[in-house]
This record gives C-alpha cells, structure tokens and sequence, in this order.
C-alpha cells in the first residue's frame, strides 16, 4: 500500500522504465542532454539532485506520437482546391482541420493567404499542381466560370483515378460539365454544402450537405476514398443528404433561390434595425446578413443555371402581385362606402331584388319552368 512516506523518501533515483519496442524505428536519440543519473551520482551522499527523465508534452520521437504521425497520414487525402474565394477558403480550413493536405490554385494570387490560413503550397499554374498527383480535385469556383476552369486543367498530368468534386450551388449544371470533359476513368462526386461562411460560422451541427455519386469506380480504394471526403462533413455534424442533381435543382429554386431574392429585395429595400425590432424583423435582417456576404456571380449563377428559378421568380412576382391586389382591392371597398354611402347599399338591394324575382311571362303570369322545358 501507498504511504504518505511516499514524498519524504523519495528515492534518489527514479529506477530505468522498460523502453518501448524498436523494431521498426530508429533508435531514440533525445535532441537534448540532460545530467542522466551515472553510477557515480547514484551513490551521490549530497543533497538531492532533481533529474528530469519524463516530459508531457508529446516528443517527435514518442512511439505514440510517431502512431498517432501514421495514423494520420494513412487517412487523409491530397485535397486540391480550385478556386480560393469566399467558400474556398472557407472549406480548404475545414479540410487543414481534418488533417487532409492541401494544394491550393485560383484565378488571383492568393498566395499569401495560403501560407498564412493553411500553410499549404499556392499553385499559380495547374500544370504544377497536378503534377503532384492529388487525390482529390475540388471545384469551388464562381458556377459562371465552371466549363472554363474546367477546360484549363490539364487531365493529362493527374493520375488516372482521381476524384473530382464540386460545391456549386447548382448541380445538372457541374454534373453535365463533368461527364462531358472529364476522362471515363475519373469519379465524379456532386455535392452542395447547405451554408455558407455566414450561416455556418459557428457551427455546421445539423446543417444539411446534399451529395450525389455520380460516378465512382467499384474498387475498395476508390470506395474510400469517397467516404474520407465525406467523413469531413459527417464528423462536422452536417446532415448528410444523398440525392440526385435533378432533384436538388427542383428542390434548390424553390427555397434557396427564393432565400437569395428576398435578401437581396430587402437589402436594396434598406432594412435597418431599431430599439423594438420584433423577432419577425430580427430574422429578416439576418437574412440580409446572410445573402449580402455571396458575390452577384453567385447569384446570377443560381438564376442562369438552374432550369426552375426563372419559373419561381415568376411566382414571387406574382404572389407580391395578389397580395398587393387583395390588400388595394380592401381599401377601395372601404373608401366607396365612405364616398358613396347609402344611394351604393341602396342600388346594390334592388339589383339583388330584381334578380332573385320569378320571371314573368308576357301577360304577367309567372313562368312553369318545368312544363316549359317538357314542351
Ligand atoms: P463566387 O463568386 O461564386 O466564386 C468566387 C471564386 O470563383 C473565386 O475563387 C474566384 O477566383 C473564382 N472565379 C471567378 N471568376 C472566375 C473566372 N472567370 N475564372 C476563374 N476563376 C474565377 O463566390 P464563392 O462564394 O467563393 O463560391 C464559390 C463556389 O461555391 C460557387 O460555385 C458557389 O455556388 C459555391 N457555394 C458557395 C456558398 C457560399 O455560401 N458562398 C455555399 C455553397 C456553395 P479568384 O478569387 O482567384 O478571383
């Protein structure tokens, strides 16, 4: 049993722990000397010299550390992002998050950023990033500049299993371009990410990622592959949607493209908050907040590229329309009252009168409809 003599009779050494197996790394060599116990100072009668033979913070050369270093390794993906504007940066951090290496390549230099976010490599030239042979290649361009971006990159240099993936908040569009361009061998992954930088920059807890497999090879490599980029969304917490582009597109105009509209009338309209904003209020200007942030190329790309939005741009106009309509169509039942008063009320009663009369017949007797219709 342990004895509160534990701390006053310390032993003057701490005896040598058991060393981990070596078999497959090389020796340990700490990268710094501290005064290790000898023969000599173990039979030290002097007062008690402290020797430290234990750190906690994880050491390069840690058996543990050098696992945890391959276990790592042998999970994560050489992930290139394409297109490094506001969603791109947004998603290649979640990517550093999960361990997955980066390669980053846009229009613009984004160079600097690159470094300092992720601190992975900035490739002004495609032909240099594919050259080193990502698993991995995401589109996160504008939708507008999809079928070029894609017509630059060249498919030659990457290896011949690669996986491509876009973002687009449009999917037949990507999902069309992909099958038209990319070589058969490729695996195409659609997918849309349900949020944005905005709506999304606390949490992605329950926020729903919409995918669709729109070609993967049968192999258990190219299999896993898909799930390790998924995995990032899973353990992020999204709610993980599987659905086809068609119907993502039918389902997208009718709600996202509608969100986009409203936030945009509204800002344009000027909301602006006040001391007694009511929650209903709260919650326009947050959707003001949340559109304002997407570039107009994001915008127009959701009216331009997917087949529905124009028909429900058509039903919101029409909608404002009928309820502008019902709300006129009141306020001038109301100002005739107030106008014309009784002699209206008066004249509306005899024409009611005269209608609901049984008709006469030339000599004033009343008409047997049934006997007329017999005749
Ligand atoms: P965006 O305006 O749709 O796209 C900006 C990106 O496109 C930048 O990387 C920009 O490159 C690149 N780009 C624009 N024109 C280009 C051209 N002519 N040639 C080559 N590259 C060009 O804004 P975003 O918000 O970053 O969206 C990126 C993609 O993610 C879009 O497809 C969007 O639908 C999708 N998405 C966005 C959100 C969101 O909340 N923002 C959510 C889900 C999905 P440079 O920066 O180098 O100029």
């Amino acid at each position: 049993m342990f004895s509160t003599a534990f701390s006053t009779n310390l032993p003057k050494t701490i005896p040598s722990l058991p060393q981990p197996p070596l078999h497959s790394f090389p020796p340990i060599v700490p990268s710094f000397s501290l005064p290790l116990s000898s023969p000599k100072s173990r039979h030290h009668q002097g007062p008690l010299r402290h020797v430290i033979r234990a750190i906690d913070a994880a050491q390069p050369f840690d058996y543990e550390s050098q696992l945890h270093t391959q276990y790592v390794k042998s999970t994560s993906l050489k992930i290139a992002v394409i297109g490094f504007g506001n969603f791109g940066q947004f998603l290649a951090k979640a990517f550093a998050r999960h361990h997955h290496t980066l390669l980053v390549h846009s229009r613009s230099d984004h160079s600097p950023a690159v470094r300092q976010q992720l601190n992975a490599p900035f490739f002004a030239d495609l032909n240099d990033l594919c050259e080193l042979h990502p698993d991995v290649v995401l589109l996160s361009t504008s939708i507008l500049s999809t079928e070029s971006v894609l017509k630059s990159i060249p498919f030659q240099r990457l290896k011949r299993s690669t996986l491509f993936v876009d973002v687009l908040s449009v999917k037949e569009f990507p999902r069309n371009l992909f099958l038209k361009y990319l070589p058969q061998d490729f695996d195409v992954l659609c997918t849309h990410p349900m949020f944005g930088p905005e709506s999304a920059k606390s949490s992605w807890e329950n926020l729903p990622f919409m995918y669709d497999k729109v070609r993967i090879g049968n192999d258990e490599e190219r299999i896993k592959r898909v799930d390790k980029f998924l995995d990032v969304f899973a353990k992020e917490g999204c709610r993980m949607v599987e659905m086809s582009c068609f119907d993502h597109d039918k389902y997208a105009a009718g709600s996202q493209f509608v969100t986009h509209t409203m936030g945009r009338v509204l800002e344009r309209f000027g909301v602006e908050s006040s001391p007694i904003n009511t929650k209903g209020y709260e919650t326009l200007l947050d959707l003001v907040d949340n559109t304002k942030g997407d570039s107009f190329d994001l915008y127009y790309g959701l009216f331009m590229y997917n087949k529905n939005s124009l028909e429900q741009l058509q039903r919101l106009e029409m909608a404002f329309e009928s309820i502008k309509q019902q709300l006129f169509g009141q306020m001038f039942r109301v100002y005739r009252k107030e106008l014309f008063g009784s002699a209206e009320e008066e004249e509306e009663e005899e024409r009611v009168r005269l209608l609901s009369a049984p008709k006469e017949t030339q000599n004033g007797a009343p008409v047997d409809s049934e006997r007329l219709e017999g005749s």
